[in-house]
């Protein structure tokens, strides 16, 4: 393992601080520095931004953004456990990173983060969603953040990704490509982490539109797509029902044939139905 700064080999500050993996905080850390300035290369040029990192465990990734010249990091740890070796990390780069302890599902992070702001972390699969549905649905647009970096378990990363007529095309792609522009930028398979995980996983990289793709009501939007995917198989004129009265000239309207599916649809289709049934 190349080193990317001075500081000790990941290895020994897990056995230094006693760092044992606990599974129910989904802790599958990543080792090999060179892997973690990879990933943080992968969130774009850091020099002028604040990063907000969630989850950084002993710190590998940290180390990876300070390495590439982050202006400074913020990291949301839950596990006390690891204070001290990011304490050290934070004493090697003096005034770049603050860490606080507490679930980033809970912690107002905004007041300590200076526009503009990038967020990567490596995270439980579980609350990376969670995070990630919250990024995505701001109360307004454009949200605080330019671009997400975030590891997923390998289906989540296609799912976001997932263009009409593929397996994994649904509310997530919708939710995610709207708005942004997302792609997988790295897979990982489980040796990268230790201890490995059961699964493969990769990196999905999202940047902020200015403005959504389409015109559409997200409100509306939401709940089109969220009953056309519950009973995905199904023809949209019989799934979308209970949008009320006359939706089968509302789908030829918007240029839907009433006997599509929804995974058929694109979202340019999705947007231009929600803006007629909205009207
Ligand atoms: N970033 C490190 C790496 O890449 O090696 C650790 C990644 S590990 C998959 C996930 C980390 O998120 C762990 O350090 C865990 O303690 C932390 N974590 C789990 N749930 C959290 C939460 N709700 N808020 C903040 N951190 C959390």
């Amino acid at each position: 393992m190349a080193a990317i700064d001075g500081l000790p080999p990941l290895r020994d500050v897990i056995r230094t601080h006693d760092l044992v993996a606990k599974k129910q905080l989904g802790q599958n850390f990543l080792l090999d520095l060179n892997l973690t300035a990879k990933i943080a290369r992968a969130a774009g040029d850091l020099s002028g931004c604040d990063v907000l990192e969630v989850g950084p465990g002993p710190g590998g990734l940290t180390r990876g953004l300070l390495a590439e010249g982050a202006r400074r990091v913020l990291a949301v740890e839950k596990d006390a456990r690891c204070l001290p070796a990011l304490a050290e990390i934070s004493a090697a780069y003096p005034g770049k990173l603050d860490v606080i302890n507490g679930d980033a599902l809970e912690v107002d992070v905004l007041s300590h983060l200076t526009p503009p702001i990038r967020v990567v972390a490596n995270l439980p699969y579980n609350v990376g969603t969670e995070l990630l549905i919250r990024w995505l649905t701001p109360a307004v647009w454009p949200p605080f953040w330019e671009s997400l970096t975030l590891m997923f378990q390998k289906e989540v990363a296609e799912r976001i990704v997932a263009k009409p007529r593929t397996d994994h095309y649904g509310r997530l792609a919708l939710l995610a490509q709207w708005r942004c522009d997302a792609k997988i930028v790295l897979h990982l398979p489980p040796e990268a982490f230790t201890p490995a995980p059961k699964v493969h996983s990769a990196v999905v990289h999202l940047t902020r539109l200015a403005e959504p793709r389409y015109p559409a009501d997200g409100a509306v939007l939401s709940r089109i797509t969220a009953m056309a995917f519950n009973q995905r198989r199904k023809m949209l004129r019989s799934s979308l029902k209970g949008m009320g009265a006359g939706i089968e000239e509302k789908l030829v309207a918007a240029g839907i044939p009433p006997t599509a599916r929804a995974e058929e649809i694109s979202l340019e289709q999705f947007c231009a139905l929600a803006r007629i049934v909205k009207g």
